[in-house]
C-alpha cells in the first residue's frame, strides 16, 4: 500500500496486530484445554484523566474479547499510596491474576518507584520494573515493555533483518525510548539515542536508516530530516485542533512530508498504537504461562 501522493509504502499497524491477535487467541485456547489455565489481567487506574481512562478501557475490553479474565480498580486521585501499595500486594498475591498494569502517569503525591518496587516483575506486564529492565539490559528478557516490542514485530515484518543498520531512538522514557534502544541494539543495529539536550537533531536524522519517534511532541520530526529511503516509526499521540471545532490525532513526525523520503513510514493513528495493546495480551499470556510453570510459549 502507498501514502497517498507519496512514495513510502504504509506499515499497517492495524493488520499486524490482527495477526498478532488471532494468534495469542490461539494458544490461549490450547493453553485453556490442555492445562484449564485462563490468563488474568488486573488494571488499576488512578484518578479520572479521560486518555487513561480510554486506554485502561480498550485493555479490559481487548481481554476480555480473548477470553482473558480481566478485572479493574478505579481508585479516586486522593487514594493514598499506602492504599495504592496494598492492592498491588493483594494482587500481587492473587493466583488468578497473572498480569498487573497500573496505568501511568500517577498523581504526584504517589511515587511511581514505590509502586514498581512493590508489583511483583513476574506479574509486570508493562515491563516498568527495574528487575525486568535490567533482564532486558542483560540480554535474558523475560516480559518486555509493550510499545517497543511492539515496534521490534513491525520493523521485522517490515524489513526484516535491521543488522548494521543504523537506528536513532528520540526520546529516552523507561516506558519508551530505553527499552527500544536496548531491543534494537540486541537486534544487532548500530544505535544512537537523541533526547531534548541533543545539539543538531536533524542532522542526526538524516543518519538514520531507521528512525523511531517518541517525543509527545506535534508533527515535530520534519520531512526533510529523513534520509531517503529510510523506516520512520512514529510512537508520539498528540491530540490537536483540527480546525473545525473538532481535534484529531497526529503523530510525532509530519507524517506527509516524511512519507515523501521514507520507503516505509507508520501512520498515527493506525501504526504504532495498534501493537501496544496486543503486546500486552501476549505478555499477560507469557506470564501466565510461566506462573504456571509451563514451557515459553513461541508467539
Ligand atoms: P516522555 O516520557 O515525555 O519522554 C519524551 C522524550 O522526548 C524525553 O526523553 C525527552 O528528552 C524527549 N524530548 C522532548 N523534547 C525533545 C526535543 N525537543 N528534542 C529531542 N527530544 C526531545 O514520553 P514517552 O512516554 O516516551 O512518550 C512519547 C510519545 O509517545 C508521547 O506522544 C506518547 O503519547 C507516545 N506513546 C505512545 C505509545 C503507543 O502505544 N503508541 C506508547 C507510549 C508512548 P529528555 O529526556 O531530555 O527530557
Amino acid at each position: 500500500m502507498t501514502a497517498q501522493n507519496s512514495k513510502a509504502s504504509i506499515i499497517d499497524g492495524k493488520a499486524h496486530a490482527a495477526k498478532l491477535k488471532a494468534s495469542i487467541a490461539a494458544e490461549a485456547a490450547r493453553l485453556k484445554a490442555e492445562h484449564g489455565l485462563v490468563p488474568g489481567l488486573a488494571t488499576i487506574l488512578v484518578g479520572n484523566d479521560p486518555a487513561s481512562e480510554v486506554y485502561v478501557r480498550n485493555k479490559n475490553k481487548t481481554a476480555e474479547s480473548l477470553g482473558f479474565k480481566s478485572v479493574h480498580h478505579h481508585l479516586p486521585a486522593d487514594v493514598s499510596e499506602a492504599e495504592l501499595l496494598a492492592l498491588v500486594k493483594a494482587l500481587n498475591a492473587d493466583p488468578s491474576v497473572h498480569g498487573i498494569l497500573v496505568q501511568m502517569p500517577l498523581p504526584k503525591h504517589i511515587r511511581e518507584e514505590a509502586v514498581l518496587d512493590t508489583l511483583d516483575p513476574a506479574k509486570d506486564v508493562d515491563a516498568l520494573t527495574p528487575y525486568n529492565a535490567g533482564l532486558l539490559l542483560s540480554g535474558r528478557a523475560h516480559l518486555v515493555s509493550c510499545t517497543p516490542m511492539g515496534v521490534m514485530m513491525l520493523l521485522k515484518e517490515t524489513i526484516g533483518s535491521i543488522a548494521g543498520m543504523e537506528a536513532l531512538v528520540i526520546g529516552r522514557s523507561l516506558l519508551f525510548g530505553k527499552p527500544a534502544a536496548q531491543l534494537l541494539l540486541a537486534a544487532n543495529a548500530t544505535v544512537t539515542m537523541a533526547h531534548s539536550r541533543t545539539k543538531d537533531l536533524a542532522e542526526v536524522c538524516r543518519r538514520a536508516d531507521i528512525l523511531v519517534a517518541a517525543i509527545g511532541k506535534p508533527e515535530f520530526v520534519r520531512g526533510d530530516w529523513v534520509k531517503p529511503g529510510a523506516t520512520v516509526i512514529d510512537v508520539g499521540i498528540n491530540r490537536v485542533d483540527a480546525g473545525d471545532g473538532k481535534s484529531k490525532l497526529v503523530g510525532d513526525v509530519a507524517y506527509g512530508e516524511a512519507a515523501e523520503r521514507a520507503a516505509h513510514i507508520t501512520p498515527v493513528p493506525g501504526g504504532v498504537g495498534a501493537m501496544t495493546i496486543i503486546c500486552l495480551m501476549r505478555n499477560t499470556l507469557i506470564a501466565a504461562a510461566a506462573l504456571a510453570g509451563l514451557p515459553p510459549l513461541s508467539l
